[in-house]
């Protein structure tokens, strides 16, 4: 059972880990005590990984839209490392037809009792001279780490879309496999799809539609298995720079080079910054609207949101993120979901400063304001919930979903934890930590556990340098030595948004749309003075029609603010985006302010019931929460 697995894991860990210390006791060196990723314990997966692990895998499947479903093989090479008996994957409603050693003996399984977080275990009866384990599966129509899209869902509206979605535990709906990150594997794949359609993976890609629906794919640099993407479309291919391009439907292909015309400098710059780029190519899919992250980080292809192409280039700083986690996140990888903010922190650090290259100190420093203003909300709105631990950065999610995890916590607090510790040593020497950190860490995963020591043995010891770094990571909130980041910029928009309640038209605030970047903007509407009533947001709205203004990023803010004032004009526009946009990050604000009132929520429930079906189970799960909507 689940439970007891872990226990026995625990176990073996704290055996292990008391063996190596006392060799250590006798040869005199205290670093036996350095925290080791063994130690790790991942509550969100059922693989016996230390007993027995994939080291490659191959998948052989055939992509049916009619039935939604996909069905073939996951041929997993393996390392048997304590000569176990029995190999553990994990299963999410997949059915399973037969497994093969070896290429020649089926042998027996089990699948356990299902959870409806975790799913299932597999397990596999192996003997320990087994090389490779073949699994035979289809996917259930319903998969969660799946979304199958009908073409009305689409740009082009003419043939159906597939995408996949792994990150947290989705991986084991379309792949039975160690779903851990964990552990690391390459993998490979032969993939049929329909005639018409070209399949993209997180691996090297096609850059044109086969002629009989068949793609082979590799990725030859070990990834966790929540990296394993696939999508599948009426997709084109257009270069941007030497080793950038995009993919996505034929009518986008246009906004879409414009938007990115910055994208291969950015890899340039991101080198500059930590070295070298390990992945080969740096490519882009644009997918439809349902899309339920603003990006998700695949290896050599980055999954974006359409809502970041606004048409003037402004949103562009999610793809500065999602090329950054080619380092944090990819290149070095959090050992558990409790330890996300490895991932995440990293990543808004290196974000920022890859902005900052390209844009200017100015920009960085609204990106950083505005992300820290989102950071405080929600750090007092956790702390006021049902969870306030979830404001540490080492969290503890057992039994409880990975995406819980996924909050402006792991994202912005592990950032300005390493912004107040770049202030605090100085540029230089944090960049040749980093530096040092990211080479000394490469194609590995990683606990906060070892992170703090590394920091305390390649930082802050060496340059004699008190930090109140328990605080930061195990402690709630946000404390007290944060650095305080202040854009010049916010304070000019400040002034107008004193005078929005004593004028009558917005033509006297003398300012036009594009005087202002998007951050200017959504600071603009976040500042509005707490007496201004409906009457006051119908004449900016006159003036700047930020209800349908085009850019999801301000429309998303605006409404917020209309919905608290009873500005009711929003609501064919609202309702048109909460339809198109299946981006969780905006959805689920939405939602929660409309549900604050018994109105609200009457109008959110009409919406949601026309809404729901474009969404992705990301998505839907959270709101059907916020609504106590009852899917059955
Ligand atoms: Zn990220």
């Amino acid at each position: 059972m689940f439970k007891n697995q872990y226990l026995s894991l625990f176990f073996v860990g704290m055996i292990l880990s008391a063996c190596s210390g006392a060799e250590e006791n006798l040869s005199d060196d205290l670093s036996g005590n350095e925290p080791q990723v063994e130690e790790a314990i991942d509550h969100h997966s059922y693989s016996n990984v230390r007993d027995v692990r994939t080291s490659h895998l191959h998948l052989n499947l055939n992509v049916d839209f009619d039935s939604k479903t996909i069905s073939g093989s996951a041929l997993h090479s393996i390392e048997n490392i304590t000569k176990s008996k029995t190999m553990v994957f994990d299963v999410y409603d997949l059915k399973i037809d037969k497994v093969i050693l070896d290429g020649q003996f089926e042998t027996t399984y089990s699948i356990g009792e299902k959870d409806e977080l975790h799913g299932a275990p597999l397990t596999v009866d192996i003997n320990e001279n087994t090389k490779n384990v073949e699994i035979f599966y289809s996917t259930d129509p319903s998969a969660q780490g799946l979304q199958w899209l009908n073409p009305q869902q689409t740009s082009g509206k003419e043939y159906p879309y597939l995408y996949s979605q792994g990150q947290a535990i989705l991986t084991r709906s379309w792949i039975p496999c160690q779903d851990t990150p964990g552990i690391r594997i390459t993998y490979s794949a032969d993939v049929k799809v329909p005639v018409d359609l070209m399949a993209v993976m997180s691996a090297d890609n096609p850059t044109e539609k086969s002629e009989d629906g068949r793609y082979s794919f590799k990725m030859d640099i070990p990834i966790p298995s929540y990296l394993i993407a696939l999508a599948v479309g009426d997709l084109e291919f257009e270069p941007l720079g030497e080793r950038t391009g995009v993919y996505t439907e034929p009518s986008m292909m246009d906004k879409c080079e414009y938007e990115f015309v910055d994208v291969e400098k950015m890899v340039n710059t991101a080198e500059k910054l930590y070295g070298e780029y390990k992945w080969g190519r740096y490519d882009l899919i644009v997918l439809p609207p349902s899309f339920p992250f603003g990006g998700m980080e695949n290896p050599k292809l980055t999954f974006a949101t359409p809502t970041i192409i606004s048409g003037d280039r402004s949103l562009v700083s999610l793809v500065a993120h999602e090329l950054a986690h080619s380092w944090s996140g990819n290149l070095v990888t959090n050992a558990t979901w409790d330890d996300f903010w490895l991932n995440e922190g990293f990543t808004v650090y290196f974000e920022n400063r890859i902005m900052e290259e390209i844009y200017g100190v100015e920009y960085a420093e609204m990106l950083m304001q505005i992300e820290f203003e989102g950071l405080e909300f929600e750090n007092e709105m956790i702390l006021k919930g049902d969870h306030p631990e979830d404001t540490k950065l080492k969290l503890d999610l057992e039994g409880r979903n990975p995406d819980d995890g996924m909050t402006a916590i792991a994202y912005v607090k592990g950032a300005l934890f390493l912004k107040t510790l770049e202030n605090t040593v100085g540029r230089v020497k944090f960049d040749e930590f980093l530096n040092k950190y990211f080479d000394d860490h490469k194609f590995q995963t990683i606990t906060t556990e070892i992170f703090l020591a590394y920091l305390d043995k390649n930082l802050l010891k060496p340059n004699k340098v008190e930090f109140n770094t328990n605080e930061w990571v195990y402690e709630e909130g946000i404390p007290n030595n944060c650095i305080h980041i202040h854009s010049d910029n916010f304070d000019k928009v400040d002034e107008k948004c004193q005078k929005i309640t004593s004028i009558y038209s917005a033509l006297e605030l003398d300012v036009k749309r594009e005087d202002w970047s998007t951050h200017e903007w959504i600071h603009f509407i976040r500042h509005i003075p707490a007496e201004a009533d409906a009457d006051d947001l119908a004449m900016l709205d006159k003036e700047f029609h930020f209800s349908n203004w085009g850019n999801s990023e301000i429309m998303a803010e605006w409404y917020l603010v209309a919905i608290e004032k009873n500005y009711d004009k929003i609501e064919p526009y609202m309702e048109d985006f909460l339809i198109h946009v299946g981006r969780r990050k905006f959805l689920e604000p939405i939602y929660g302010e409309l549900a604050k009132t018994k109105q609200g929520m009457e109008l959110a429930k009409e919406i949601y019931a026309k809404a729901r079906p474009n969404y992705h189970s990301i998505s839907y799960m959270t709101i059907d929460e916020i609504l106590e909507w009852d899917s059955i």
